[in-house]
């Protein structure tokens, strides 16, 4: 890369990536300019690429994609004292606007003014160069790899997700999709106490089933097209020794949360992670006079820490959900690979592998 060249992975509609040249922008005084390392792709890029957004995310003007990534810090605004020219770290790409009322409640994962990306408005950081919030900047260990710090976001999510139906040690959980949020729930599931996993997905994706089976999962079941709802229900409290006392539904389908109502326990609790549906038909008579509770998530909640932590700790290992290597110039390629579902989590690296890992060949 030429020095100060930033070139960005710009989605002008649907189907229509293109990479281009951006200016890289000065950080203010809360701010570091980033150049990003690593890039995973996420299902969010995936519907922006094919559909143009999704919901109220709908494409207005062109935007950068990418919000999975790790960067080395090359300039610090004026303010900024908790990190140093290059430092290695996780973006944290959910930042609120600081002074509204959700923000002021904590919830500023959901704030209407935050600068979340990527967003109709927000560029992501699929980019060589980013500049952002300092404060969501999360310094990595020495041990932990750059490809780490980039799936410390998805992992963000599922520790959030898991934390929102407060899993406690002995039990038993349902996930429902073996995409990478999937298995990032099962690795944070596994770690939040759950004894007993099952993993839901369907057969053709049966290569995500095995590596949540390689990662740990007491059980997958692989659903095909007749599969009846009662049969699988049954296949699933079968693997658990019973229902599920918590469930981490990923896959937003019409069937994923049907079945996750029917597989839970009285009073259990379901997390609805996935986006997917737009409408859809549950058995509420069940859920209501079994007491289910149904919360949803969105992005996560100050999680970073505690995804940085178990990674740097060794207490979880992400590496075997890697699956593609990608230079930034073959960009459309990884993102051919990430929406044929073909593999797990794809990276697309900005820098050349391995430059800013210690711990050579990690992943
Ligand atoms: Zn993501
Ligand atoms: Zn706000």
């Amino acid at each position: 890369m030429a020095p100060n060249q930033n070139l960005a992975a710009v989605l002008y509609g649907p189907n229509d990536l293109r990479l281009e040249e951006r200016p890289i922008e000065q950080p203010a005084f809360d701010e570091v300019l980033l150049e990003v390392d690593t890039c995973g792709i996420c299902g969010t890029d995936v519907h922006f690429l094919k559909e143009g957004g999704f919901g109220a995310q709908m494409l207005i003007k062109p935007i950068v994609l990418g919000h999975e990534s790790s960067g080395i810090v090359r300039k610090l605004g004026s303010k900024v004292t908790h990190l140093k020219v290059g430092d290695r770290v996780a973006i944290e790409p959910a930042a609120g606007c600081r002074t509204c009322d959700l923000c002021k409640v904590g919830k500023y994962n959901v704030c209407l003014n935050g600068k979340h990306c990527p967003t109709q408005k927000h560029d992501g950081n699929c980019s060589n160069y980013f500049t952002h919030y300092a404060d969501c900047c999360f310094k990595l260990p020495d041990n932990v790899t750059m490809e780490e710090g980039a799936m410390l976001e998805p992992l963000a999510v599922a520790i959030y997700a898991g934390r929102k139906v407060d899993i406690r040690l002995g039990n038993k959980v349902l996930i429902f999709g073996a995409g990478p949020i999937g298995l990032m729930c099962l690795v944070a599931a596994k770690a939040m106490g759950a004894t007993r996993t099952v993993v839901l997905d369907l057969a053709r994706v049966q290569h995500r089933l095995d590596l949540a089976k390689k990662l740990g999962a007491t059980g997958v079941i692989a659903i095909n097209k007749d599969d009846k709802e009662d049969d699988l229900v049954s296949k699933i409290q079968k693997i658990l020794g019973g229902p599920a006392d918590r469930v981490l539904e990923c896959t937003g389908s019409q069937p994923g949360m049907r079945i996750s109502i029917r597989s839970t326990r009285n009073a259990g609790k379901i997390c609805l992670v996935g986006l997917g549906n737009d409408d859809v038909s549950l058995p509420m008579v069940d859920a209501v006079s079994r007491e289910i509770d149904i919360t949803t998530a969105m992005r996560y909640n100050h999680d970073f820490p505690a995804a940085v932590e178990i990674v740097a700790s060794g207490y979880v290992n992400l590496k075997p959900l890697i699956s593609h290597h990608f230079d930034l110039k073959d960009v459309h390629e990884a993102f051919r690979v990430a929406s044929q579902s073909e593999g797990n989590k794809i990276m697309v690296h900005l820098i050349p592998r391995d430059t800013n890992n210690k711990n050579k060949f990690a992943n």
